[in-house]
């Protein structure tokens, strides 16, 4: 399961991914000898359950739409909505952001690791997500 999921998260994800994954729950669920076993595959089902599009996002169209997985997800900024307040370069953990004060910034897609934390610091709702285009 681990497998397909982790697939699914970097974009390898393949039709039947999630008819795959419902049959090892169920299957799981049904010989487990432990109440552990049998709970284990909870999580998995209930997010098939009520984020199925999210997972046919993932799998038909290589895209995340929550924008966390890094694989998948690029981070720019809007200019028109930047300040140039700077408190996203400030949180950069990997020094992708350049910009002057009082002017637009930009995310060097080469150095961004897609963790997320300059659109948590925004408070002008400038940076934005995409999709991340295959190599
Ligand atoms: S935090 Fe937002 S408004 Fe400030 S520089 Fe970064 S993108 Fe622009
Ligand atoms: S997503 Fe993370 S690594 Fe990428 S530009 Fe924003 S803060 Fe930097």
């Amino acid at each position: 399961m681990r497998a397909i999921l982790t697939d699914i998260c970097e974009g390898r994800g393949r039709p039947g991914d999630i008819e795959l994954l419902e049959r090892i729950c169920h299957t799981m669920q049904d010989v487990s000898l432990c109440a552990l076993g049998r709970t284990a595959p909870n999580p998995v089902l209930t997010t098939i359950r009520f984020f199925r599009d999210e997972y046919e996002a993932h799998i038909e169209r290589k895209e995340c739409p929550a924008g966390v997985c890094p694989d998948l997800t690029r981070f720019t900024i809007n200019a028109e909505a930047c300040t140039g307040c700077g408190m996203c370069s400030r949180v950069c953990p990997a020094n992708a952001i350049s910009g002057e004060v009082k002017t637009a910034h930009v995310i060097d897609p080469d150095k961004c690791i897609a963790c997320g934390s300059c659109r948590e610091a925004c408070r002008f709702d400038a940076v934005e997500t995409m999709r991340r285009m295959p190599a």
